[in-house]
């Protein structure tokens, strides 16, 4: 059977929030639409947050985070940068085998809208104290908006007096 990417390219970006920090996100740019796998990767990954319409779809995969678009592949934080090749490697193949099996997993188009990082911010903790990483809770948001990060990375969520923000920012993504 065919494979859906053929052909790539990949880049190292680094965390525009903390410059010079040795993480990298790895940004895998195929030359083909891998859009129509999309239902399919919404099928069978986890925590998935999908926009049929604008073809985004946002999940997770032994805990390691993934955010696709037509043209364009972002992986989670890598400090090996000599680790790059091989997570480009890994995510072609994933995207490829995952469109090989097609026939026997059913496509889903169940809808989660991305909400605003402005409205994730609004619930957030707010406390900017950076133990997620990032310089401030909206640069968090702006990530978590994007799919570069989790939301177990902001610790303070997790304190029984966050549980209603992180219920009021699960509800946002459901
Ligand atoms: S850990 Fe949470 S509260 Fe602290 S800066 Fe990050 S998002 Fe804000």
């Amino acid at each position: 059977m065919a494979k859906l990417i053929n052909n790539y390219r990949f880049e190292l970006e680094e965390d525009h929030h903390h410059p010079g920090n040795g993480i990298f996100g790895v940004v895998v740019l195929p030359a083909e639409d891998i859009s129509p796998v999309l239902p399919y990767l919404n099928s069978i990954l986890n925590d998935t947050t999908y926009d049929h319409e604008n073809k985004i779809l946002i999940g997770s995969s032994d805990k390691k985070k993934y955010a696709f678009r037509p043209y364009e592949i972002r992986a989670g934080s890598i400090t090996d940068v000599s680790d790059a090749p091989r997570v480009a490697i890994n995510i072609v193949d994933f995207v490829n085998n995952v469109w090989e099996r097609r026939e026997s997993i059913k496509p889903s188009i169940k809808e989660r809208k991305v909400p605003a990082a402005y409205d994730i911010y609004k619930v957030l903790p707010r406390k900017n104290c950076r133990q997620c990483g990032c310089s401030s809770c909206l640069a968090f948001a702006v990530k978590l908006h994007a799919g570069e990060i989790g939301l177990d990375q902001c610790r303070l969520l997790t304190a029984p007096e966050y549980v209603p923000n992180r219920e009021k920012i699960t509800a946002l993504f459901s």
